[in-house]
């Protein structure tokens, strides 16, 4: 069939893994700038605490069920295609097994085997389990191991639902005069250490990845704090 294209054939425990803690950064990271943005406008227009909670409590739960949605839909999507791909590679199988064993033997040479070790290799592997052993040097899958949509759903809806708590209970919690100041800082602290922890899980530099994360919650603060100030005024 095909060459293996993505990078989970290099994979395995430690690579999902990282994937999985990447995906869950990224979305307290989410569940902060959205949060963040959404309170600090309404407070750019009303002093009302309950305003403020029942505005960034709204937010919480509509992002973390659009976050969970997206995701599950997302990752159905890939595992439905992973499952077509090992129906065919297993119908290929019993069809034509002769061709799919020098398949396999091509894809071991490929990757530097002598071609007699890659056929004592790929009748190894054949005998063994046929099917697994094409998934991972084929597909660049792991059969036991497809992720799991409702898994990966729950994940990000936590992932965000744990990122938005923290605007939300710093513009709830201090007294009026308060809020804005420890809003801004908690959220700008919170945007630096998931810069950092994003850029140190992708092996990419944190002093780039840093600045550019403060400066996307920065400036979704400000526009929508702008946005709230005139609306309020407008409407006072
Ligand atoms: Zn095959």
């Amino acid at each position: 069939m095909t060459e293996p294209t993505h990078d989970e054939a290099h994979g395995g425990a430690l690579g999902s893994r990282l994937n999985w803690l990447r995906a869950a950064v990224l979305g307290a990271n989410d569940g902060i700038v959205s949060t963040a943005g959404l309170v600090v406008g309404v407070a750019g227009a009303t002093e009302s605490r309950s305003a403020l909670l029942t505005a960034g409590l709204a937010g919480l739960l509509a992002g973390s069920m659009s976050m969970a949605a997206g995701e599950y839909v997302s990752v159905s999507t890939q595992r439905d295609s992973e499952m077509a791909a090992l129906a065919l590679e297993r119908r290929e199988l019993r069809d034509q097994p002769e061709a799919e064993l020098r398949e396999l033997t091509d894809l071991l040479a490929s990757r530097g085997l002598s071609r007699e070790v890659a056929r004592e290799a790929a009748e190894q592997l054949t005998a063994r389990d046929a099917l697994r052993a094409h998934a991972r040097v084929e597909l660049g899958i792991d059969p036991d191991e497809l992720t799991n949509p409702w898994h990966a759903a729950w994940a990000s809806c936590l992932a965000f639902t744990v990122g938005a708590l923290l605007p939300l209970l710093a513009i709830v919690l201090p007294p009026a005069g308060a809020r804005l100041p420890v809003t801004v800082c908690c959220v700008l602290a919170a945007l630096a250490f998931t810069g950092w922890s994003s850029a140190r899980l992708g092996s990419a530099d944190p002093r780039r990845a840093i600045p550019r994360n403060v400066a996307g919650g920065a400036l979704a603060m400000a526009v929508t704090y702008a946005a709230g100030s005139l609306l309020g005024a407008a409407g006072a």
